[in-house]
């Protein structure tokens, strides 16, 4: 197994990780360790190019040092891609070689499950580095994530309608839903549960009836929950759905789900903000998955108030974004940006302490 470190501008250390004897090639990228260990998710794709892989690893371990920010969490961000085809080329020599460049960080990057891995190729990495976090079994393993993140959209939503409307209380209020995946159909049933109004898509026509059935929700076409009327779309499926071909056909007051990525290019805020449509930045609402995989990395036993805390912060920082964003007339995406960039920039605490 082979590192060699790549300068990167603005990052900590970026490594191309590669074993000609387990035809493994990869990156591992370190956006910053200022407030903590950098975390962040490993992934498997068939990158066309080398370059290709090392903008991906840059893009979200910057990304990742944002939301790890934003949720207030004493961690960093970081990132980590190996090239190749996650049906073909999986094999445990590439991942056990992989898991020894993580290894050799000392613990300044851990790892998580990311597209292209799943939990059993997590076991294998985790052969060769204690630098794991999302492991099924162990003393502190966190398990699945998305009942923690669904509890961190559904308080953002909460702080998003308030903004948007003027109160949080979601009784009659209508949800368009758009994925009654892990994490949408949890937060379907908080939504259900809180009073207010279903509407609901997925692919899966299966998921769609179980919702219908045990919520009372209302099925909607796929290709048409964004139009759908309501106060509020909360996107669970997949990134990239806002954008200038979707956002003029909306008809909602506010937007706020799990998924990442979900405008497609930056001038999509302004679109929706064009548009009077309140849009609560992804990464900071779905910070919940984060959150509950940093209990498994910073060794904490009693989970709730943590996590608790935690969540508690998403919401703060969200309503100090969506009172910025409306005082300087930008998208809330922007201030989010801004205000973690004032808390990357700000002298550390004990420096303060110790003038
Ligand atoms: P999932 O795979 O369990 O569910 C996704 C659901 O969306 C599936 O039911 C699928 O059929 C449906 N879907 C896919 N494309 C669709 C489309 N075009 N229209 C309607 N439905 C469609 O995934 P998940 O874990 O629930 O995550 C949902 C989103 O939230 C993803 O974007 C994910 O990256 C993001 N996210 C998840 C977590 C977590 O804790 N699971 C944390 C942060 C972000």
């Amino acid at each position: 197994m082979e590192l060699q470190d790549l300068a990167i501008d603005g990052y900590e250390r970026v490594l191309r990780v590669s074993d000609a004897d387990a035809g493994l090639t990869g990156v591992i990228a370190i956006h910053s360790t200022r407030f903590g260990p950098a975390v962040g998710g490993l992934r498997m794709r068939p990158y066309q190019t080398e370059q290709a892989a090392l903008d991906d690893v840059l893009r979200l371990a910057r990304g990742m040092t944002y939301k790890n920010a934003a949720a207030d969490l004493p961690l960093g961000g970081g990132k980590a891609v190996i090239i190749g085809d996650p049906a073909r080329d999986k094999t445990p020599a590439r991942l056990t070689a992989f898991g020894q460049a993580i290894e050799a960080l000392e613990g300044r990057y851990w790892t998580a499950e990311d597209m292209g891995m799943t939990p059993a190729d997590l076991e294998i990495v985790a052969r060769s580095t204690g630098y794991v976090a999302g492991l099924a079994s162990g003393e502190y393993a966190s398990g699945d994530p998305s009942p923690v993140t669904a509890r961190g959209v559904f308080e953002a939503a909460r702080t998003t309608l308030a903004h948007a409307t003027g109160s949080d209380d979601l009784v009659g209020k209508r949800i368009a839903l758009q994925g009654l995946g892990n994490v949408g159909r949890a937060l379907a049933g908080m939504f259900a549960e809180a009073g207010a109004t279903l509407l609901v898509t997925d692919m899966d026509q299966a998921r769609v009836d179980e919702a219908v059935a045990a919520l009372g929700a209302t099925a909607i076409a796929p290709d048409a929950i964004i139009a759908a009327g309501a106060d509020l779309f909360a996107p669970c499926a997949i990134g990239g759905i806002l954008d200038a071909a979707s956002i003029p056909t909306l008809k909602v007051r506010a937007i706020c789900g799990s998924a990442n990525n979900q405008l497609a290019t930056p001038e999509d805020g302004s679109r929706l903000m064009a548009r009077g449509i309140l849009y609560a930045p992804d990464y900071v609402v779905n910070a919940g998955g984060i959150i509950n995989a940093a209990t498994e990395v910073l060794r904490i036993r009693d989970r709730a108030p943590f996590t608790e805390t935690r969540l508690a912060a998403i919401t703060e920082f969200l309503d100090r974004a969506f009172t910025r964003a409306r005082a300087e007339g930008v998208g809330p995406e922007v201030i989010a940006d801004r205000l973690v960039e004032e808390k990357l920039a700000a002298p550390p605490a004990d420096a303060i302490a110790a003038k």
